[in-house]
């Protein structure tokens, strides 16, 4: 299992229009973090503040810069310390990282998934916390 590499496929995968938020994440964005809430509708994410219309990408992932122009796009969070919960436990299963072609997996995690899964989870114990 290598470290996270920042392709950025789960969050263009998900974050569009399949992440979930509970009323507690809304209402903490409505108190502590009005510009993220601002992307919130009816406990709903993501949609534009100004048109209400549902967003097809995250609107808080941005293409990190690099100094090499050829060099593979690496993306960032911009609300990492806040971002939701859904997004603080991908990934979960070794399964859906196979699906989303997660860039953590190596060969040896595709030989053994059980033992690929609990290097998984021991790696993930910090960001599943809430
Ligand atoms: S909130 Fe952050 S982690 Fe979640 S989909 Fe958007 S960029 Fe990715
Ligand atoms: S798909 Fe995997 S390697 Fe790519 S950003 Fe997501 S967690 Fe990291």
């Amino acid at each position: 299992m290598k470290d996270c590499n920042q392709c950025g496929k789960c969050c263009i995968k998900y974050g569009g229009g399949d992440l979930n938020v509970s009323q507690e994440e809304v209402d903490l964005w409505e108190l502590f973090n009005p510009d993220i809430f601002a992307f919130v509708k009816n406990y709903q994410i993501w949609h534009d503040p100004k048109t209400g219309e549902k967003l097809t990408q995250c609107p808080f992932l941005t293409i990190t810069p690099q100094n090499n122009p050829h060099a593979v796009n690496k993306y960032t969070c911009s609300i990492y310390l806040d971002r939701p919960e859904d997004c603080r436990h991908y990934p979960s299963l070794i399964s859906e990282m196979v699906t989303d072609e997660c860039e953590m997996i190596e060969i040896s995690d595709l030989e053994n998934y059980k033992k690929a899964q609990k290097k998984l989870d021991n790696l993930m114990q910090d960001s599943r916390k809430v």
